[in-house]
């Protein structure tokens, strides 16, 4: 297992990815919690594809429950300074560059960090939301998440400054007494403010399906970056691939569940893997 991150083992890999893209030329990649991991946002599951923490707020549950609610942003008051303080890293800047290389026909990320668009990807689309910007469920008012977060601060002061792990998504864990804490709502109606997230138990709305599927189509051939596909609204996508005879190839540290589906793994860190099929890519194009 050590010799999966060996730089001999890092090299093969990133001469046979560099190998699949000349190959495919127009690619389609999914990437997940593991190209931000270098940013300082931790991923859900550990490399056998299990939750290493506990699983993030339900949809419904936080609809419903103003005891989750009142949890959920007292507990993001803390966990959301690491997504927002975040910067990009080497596989997100990899990435952007094989698409400024006209390789990426469409790249569909499940993270909601923002960090392929600040690092210059242009054909992104966010399956899961982003985590910046809040809206209102029932009128649809929108606003920028640090602003509602200032605002949450000044009415709950005992709230702020407190220190804990943080998650993908901005939660923190923090395990205190979250019954004092005032949750604002909407300033126009009174309806429920929420992340502009597909939570668990949520479903991804269906223009952005469609798109990220009609993006599939037009590709070649599909790559999974640093995801496990466990979630269904990812590994779906893989699954279609499968069923019209495309390539798909995975780069990640674990286990996926499309791991039957696949033509190509290679299990090695992501960000050495991407820069050396990115310059081998470039060094065969200066050769040509
Ligand atoms: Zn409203």
């Amino acid at each position: 297992m050590q010799s999966v991150h060996t730089a001999e083992a890092v090299a093969r890999a990133g001469e046979a990815l560099a190998d699949f893209i000349r190959r495919e030329q127009r690619l389609w990649i999914i990437t997940g919690a593991g190209v931000s991991t270098d940013s300082g946002i931790p991923d859900y599951r550990n490399a056998q594809g299990q939750w290493k923490r506990s699983p993030p707020v339900q949809h419904g549950d936080f609809m419903t429950s103003e005891a989750v609610r009142r949890r959920y942003w007292a507990r993001a008051l803390v966990g959301f300074e690491a997504v927002r303080e975040a910067t990009i890293g080497g596989a997100h800047r990899a990435l952007a560059e094989l698409e400024a290389m006209g390789y990426v026909e469409q790249l569909v990320t499940q993270n909601v960090d923002r960090l392929h668009q600040r690092a210059g990807s242009r054909r992104v689309i966010d399956l899961h939301g982003r985590a910046d910007t809040v809206s209102c469920t029932s009128c649809g008012y929108k606003m920028m998440r640090y602003a509602l977060h200032a605002e949450m601060a000044r009415y709950n002061p005992a709230f702020t400054g407190l220190d804990a792990g943080h998650a993908p998504d901005g939660d923190a864990d923090l395990e205190i007494d979250f019954s004092t804490f005032r949750v604002l709502d909407c300033r126009r109606c009174g309806g429920i403010f929420k992340p502009d997230v597909v939570y668990y138990g949520d479903v991804v709305p269906r223009a952005r399906r469609e798109a990220a599927l009609e993006g599939l189509f037009r590709a070649n051939a599909a790559l999974a970056v640093g995801t496990s596909l466990m979630v269904f609204s990812g590994y779906r996508f893989f699954r279609e691939a499968h069923a019209r005879g495309m390539p798909l190839a995975s780069l990640s540290l674990g286990v996926t569940r499309a791991d039957p589906l696949l033509t190509a793994k290679w299990r090695a860190p992501l960000t050495p893997v991407l820069e050396q099929a990115v310059s081998h890519l470039k060094q065969t194009r200066g050769a040509a």
